[in-house]
């Protein structure tokens, strides 16, 4: 069936079982991604466009702290926090992105700014903060994104000794990285993603989440992707575009391309992770190969659901 609009949003893939978490800080969970689907869903319900959703989307989960993007965002092995964001427009085939960036309280508004406003596609660190400083969007102090929770697990992964710790059974093994997908009653796609990146990261590191074709991907043609996990590995597979090509070179249904590469490319290489995924006929896809991943959709009957471990679904009226 087709369908007009449709949406659906993550906040990030890693080791979330029951036993992780205590009942409140679920409710508080399931909660904030149920505001941060609503806030791209009332859009699309208006008309609005799918460049505007997946924006409004993930502006929610960075304006939230317990995700690992924009407030709440991991620490560098400096103590500090290197932002990284991508926007891409399935329409036109346009993107920005922004990468180690300190001072933009939305990094995902950067990645915009960047596509609509400079002539070029990427900017990242200083240049960037300076590109951005002279716009009208909102500066913070690159503390202001520190968190409790964020200071603790990065003294523990100091503590460790391990620069980073991706091994999928560790426990401290948790992706936070946002994203959004979205189809626009127009029939256009567009994908965004935010994330403050891996604890402990190497100062200048970049993931792929800000990279097209890696985390982020938008083709009227095919699919729109936004994608987290170990980003090292899915830069590698570049995860989002295989998905598209597998779909519009290789006739993959949505469900196949996504699986295949999930459960297949990505984990053969030793990636962890999950994607979320719309086609332009409104089907939607949320794939991981983790114990779970923080995700919310809009269901086909028009409710919204949301969910962190693997077959959870919680439906909100
Ligand atoms: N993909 C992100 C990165 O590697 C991390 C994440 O998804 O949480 O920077």
């Amino acid at each position: 069936m087709k369908q007009s609009t449709a949406i659906a949003i993550h906040g990030g893939a890693g080791v979330l079982t029951p036993d992780a978490f205590g009942v409140a800080e679920r409710d508080e969970v399931h909660r904030a991604l149920r505001e941060a689907l609503s806030a791209g869903d009332v859009i699309l319900r208006a008309g609005g466009t799918s460049l505007d959703a997946v924006e409004a989307a993930v502006i929610a989960l960075e304006e939230c702290p317990w995700f690992n993007a924009g407030k709440g965002a991991v620490f560098t092995d400096e103590g500090e926090h290197e932002l990284d964001a991508a926007i891409m427009d399935g329409a036109r085939r346009d993107a920005g992105a922004v990468a180690g960036i300190r001072h933009l309280r939305n990094p995902v508004r950067g990645a915009r700014a960047v596509m609509e406003r400079s002539e070029h596609l990427m900017l990242i660190g200083g240049g960037a903060d300076r590109f951005l400083a002279g716009h009208d969007l909102p500066q913070v102090e690159n503390a202001w994104f520190d968190t409790e929770l964020r200071r603790r697990q990065w003294r523990e992964q100091r503590q460790g000794g391990e620069r980073v710790s991706l091994e999928p059974g560790a426990p401290g093994y948790k992706f936070g990285t946002v994203g959004a997908v979205a189809l626009d009653a127009a029939g256009h796609v567009a994908a965004a993603t935010s994330t403050g990146g891996i604890t402990n990261k190497r100062f200048g590191r970049v993931g792929d989440s800000p990279l097209i074709g890696a985390g982020t991907w938008a083709d009227d043609r095919a699919v729109a992707v936004s994608a987290t996990g170990h980003g090292e590995y899915f830069i590698r597979a570049a995860v989002a575009h295989e998905i598209a090509a597998r779909i519009r070179h290789g006739g993959a249904s949505l469900e196949a391309a996504c699986r295949d590469v999930v459960q297949g490319e990505l984990k053969e290489l030793g990636g962890s992770g999950g994607v979320i995924a719309v086609a332009p006929e409104g089907e939607l896809r949320l794939e991981f190969n983790t114990p779970g991943m923080y995700r919310a959709w809009r269901g086909r009957d028009g409710s919204l659901h949301t969910a962190i471990f693997a077959d959870e679904d919680r439906r909100h009226p």
